[in-house]
């Protein structure tokens, strides 16, 4: 039995689809505590149920952590061992809990992790793409003009990158993928992974959008997309090139713009006047 520590704040990872991937830890330690953090009580209920575990549950989320991360530090600090769960997955990855654990440290409290699964590392794990360097880039933006900015800042990054997309923006992400990377970059989408519907589809990023965009048991459930970095320092300098020139030629002529910003980051000027990235540029 795991000995639950007074004044400890436990961040248990919970199953992402699979309830056996529930370590048995992480069972004891959600048994144990005072009580729960939860991202939806009536969600965690549920997973609680299914392991015959019945603790108070308090909800945390993203609209009320500012509020009430102050009282819950209070009852570490009185003592109480809590524990913070998410909906699935690790706390704090692109799920709430951030402030809590910031303000838990900041008091002197003890902080512990309850590893286990994470859908970036689990498709990370299965991708068969570089995984000694990666980022993690969470979910894009929702809006399609700050999420093309995002993509063509990260389409020089020579490490592997992991996202979060839902399933209904999958196929319009795809397209600005394959426009700020080149068709041609390899990726893999990693789809309801540890559940029944699991299905790891690797190509390349143009590939991958058109069989997406063919087939609408792709765009179903949840997703991670990884992308392999850019290796090579051509179509680096053209990724830059491209950004540099979409801002320029907000205040210029599109020949000037091209002009500079070839210029500014060594891209070809030819290749800058617009348009998606081929397979022999990426
Ligand atoms: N904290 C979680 C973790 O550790 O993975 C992530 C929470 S985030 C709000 C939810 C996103 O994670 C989903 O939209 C999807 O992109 C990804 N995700 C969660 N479960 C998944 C699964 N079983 N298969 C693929 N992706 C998953």
């Amino acid at each position: 039995m795991a000995a639950i520590e007074a004044g400890t704040l436990y961040v248990v990872a919970t199953p992402i689809g699979n309830l056996a991937d529930l370590s048995p830890r992480a069972r004891e330690v959600l048994a144990g505590v005072a009580a729960i953090c939860a991202e939806d009580t009536r969600h965690t209920r549920q997973l609680l149920a299914a392991f015959g575990i019945d603790r108070p549950l308090l909800a945390l989320h993203e609209h009320n952590e500012g509020e009430v991360a102050g009282k819950l530090v209070q009852r570490l600090a009185k003592g109480d061992a809590l524990a913070l769960v998410s909906d699935a997955g690790t706390p704090l990855v692109s799920d709430p809990g951030y402030r809590l654990v910031r303000e838990a440290r900041a008091t002197g409290a003890k902080v512990s992790p309850v590893p286990g699964p994470c859908a970036a590392i689990a498709a990370l794990s299965v991708a068969g793409i570089p995984s000694d360097r990666f980022c993690f880039e969470g979910f894009l933006p929702a809006k399609s003009g700050a999420r093309r900015e995002r993509l063509q800042a990260l389409a020089r990054e020579s490490r592997t990158l992991v996202f979060y997309e839902s399933a209904h923006r999958i196929g319009e992400s795809l397209a600005d993928f394959v426009v700020a990377f080149g068709a041609g970059r390899e990726a893999v989408l990693a789809r309801e992974l540890s559940k029944l519907f699991e299905t790891v589809l690797g190509d390349t990023l143009g590939a991958i959008a058109a069989k997406v965009d063919a087939d609408e048991n792709q765009r179903k459930g949840e997703l991670v997309l990884v992308v392999r970095g850019c290796e090579d320092d051509a179509a680096a300098d053209l990724a830059e090139g491209r950004r540099v020139y979409a801002k320029l030629v907000e205040h210029m002529k599109p020949s000037q713009a091209a002009k500079l910003a070839a210029e500014l980051t060594g891209a070809p000027r030819k290749a800058l006047y617009g348009g998606p990235a081929t397979d022999s540029e990426s």
